[in-house]
Formats: structure tokens, sequence, C-alpha cells
């Protein structure tokens, strides 16, 4: 199957920023979705938005910290709606600073969130899709890692094992399923909120609010991914504001 339309697409992340982006545009193509996050009274609200504007939707309140949780969203997609296409990893924190600081809890949360998250929805798609026998893991990563910057070490390092994840599951797809990683710039998200150093929190939301480019751009880039016919895989995707250097 080949462009959007009638995809059954699981979101990680989708009550904000990147994910809810995303969900808005792949819903309004004509995609059926299951979406995850750990707030409820948002998942609703785009859910409700979702459904009023002749799209189609449910969710499933996610911690992607929890294997279950992954399970259970990967399962409401099959049973709502049949099969799984897509599985968009894109929760994500990055409680960032330098290592000095030894901020260890929030490396051990970005290590929690970000790889062994990513790592749980694996497992929860990959058994569907080999009995599919098709599917496509979309991730969301970083262009933290392609570059590395101070006080962004364990975020990035944590971004490029999922980069380096994603290409081992590509090789050992045999062909079978597509493998797409979408490396963001600075997108304007929540995303500062999840820094918790209060000098690091404020420095990145004043660069958010000098360069950043809408979430937007990056759906676009997602939705070009997984629209593309089944022999064709989109393997990295780079979007980032003209201004970042
Ligand atoms: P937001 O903070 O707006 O969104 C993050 C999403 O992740 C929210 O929906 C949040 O939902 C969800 N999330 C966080 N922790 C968990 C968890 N334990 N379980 C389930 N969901 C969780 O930021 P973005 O949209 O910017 O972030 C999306 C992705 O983009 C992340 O992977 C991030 O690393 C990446 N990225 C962002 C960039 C940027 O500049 N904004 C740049 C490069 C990459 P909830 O709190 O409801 O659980």
């Amino acid at each position: 199957m080949s462009g959007i339309e009638g995809k059954v697409v699981a979101i990680t992340g989708a009550s904000s920023g990147i994910g809810e982006a995303s969900a808005r545009l792949l819903a309004a193509r004509g995609a059926k979705l299951a979406l995850g996050a750990r707030r409820e009274d948002r998942l609703k609200a785009l859910v409700d938005e979702i459904g009023l504007q002749g799209g189609e939707a449910v969710y499933a309140v996610t911690d992607v910290t929890r294997r279950d949780d992954l399970s259970a969203l990967v399962l409401l997609a099959c049973e709502r709606y049949g099969r799984l296409d897509v599985l968009l990893s894109n929760a994500g924190v990055g409680p960032i600073s330098p290592l000095a600081d030894l901020r260890v809890n929030e490396w051990e949360r970005m290590i929690d969130v970000n790889i062994r998250g990513f790592l749980y929805g694996v497992a929860a798609a990959l058994p569907v899709f080999g009995r599919q026998g098709f599917g496509h893991f979309v991730t969301v990563i970083s262009t933290a890692g392609l570059r590395v910057a101070p006080a962004q070490s364990v975020y990035a390092g944590a971004k490029n094992a999922v980069r380096t994840i994603c290409e081992g599951l590509r090789m050992e797809s045999a062909g079978k399923f597509r493998v797409t990683g979408v490396s963001p710039g600075f997108v304007r998200t929540e995303f500062a909120s999840s820094i918790i150093a209060p000098k690091m929190q404020a420095a990145i939301a004043a660069r958010m609010e000098e360069i950043a480019i809408g979430p937007d751009a990056i759906a676009r880039a997602i939705a070009f991914a997984i629209e593309q016919p089944p022999d064709v895989d989109v393997g990295d995707i780079v979007v980032r504001p003209t201004l970042q250097a």
C-alpha cells in the first residue's frame, strides 16, 4: 500500500509538539491513528478534534518507559483498525546539562525515555510487522549527535544509540519492512520544558525563540517517508532551520 490514506499509524509522544503536529497532518490525509502519551487530557482533546474533522483516531495513555504500555498501544491499533502500518516513535525528553554537573537522574531519564522507550516500541511492533510481512518504523531522532554540542553529550549519545539501532533494524528487516529516521534541528515545541537545569532551559528556550521552525515542518518530512511506495525506503531525513549552524 502506498500513500497515507487508510494507513494505520501508532504515534508515541502525540500530546504535543512534533507528535501532535504529525497526528493532525496524517489524520487530515486519511491515516487511522492510535495516539500515545502520558497526558490523557491532551490526547482526548486531540482525538475529539480529529473526529470532528472527519478523521479517525483513538488513544491509550502510554508511558514509554513501561513496556506493557507500548504493547497496549500497538494492540489498540491492531484491534481497532486490523493492522499496524507505521510505528512513529517520537516521545523524547532532553534534560541536558554539562556532564560535570552530575545530574545523573537526568542522564537516566534520557536513557529510559529516549532509548529504552524507543526499544519497547520496537519490541511491541516487530512481532506484528513480522506476522504481517510489512511495516514501517519511523523514528524521531535529532541533529544532536550529528553535531555534538557541549552540555548535550548524554542526549546526543542517546539519540545516536537510536540512530544505530535503526540502522541495525533496517539491516535485519530482510526487505520486509521500512526504517526511517527523521532528525530535526530546533523545532518550536514544549521540548525546553523537559530541561531541568534552569540556565540550560533558558538558553535553549531563547535559541528556540530565535531560530526554531514549526513542528509542521517535521510532520511533512514524516508524511513524505510514509507516503512512498512499498519498495521505497527513505532512510534518513534531516530537517533543520536554515539559520541553524
Ligand atoms: P514536546 O515536549 O512538545 O513533546 C514531547 C512528547 O513526548 C510529548 O508528547 C510527551 O508527552 C512525550 N513524552 C515525554 N516523556 C514520555 C514518556 N515517558 N512516555 C510517553 N510519552 C512521553 O517536544 P518535541 O515535540 O520537540 O519532541 C518530540 C521528539 O523530537 C523528541 O524525541 C525530541 O527528542 C525530538 N527532537 C526535538 C527537537 C526540538 O527542537 N523540539 C529537536 C530534535 C529532536 P507526555 O508528557 O504527555 O507524556
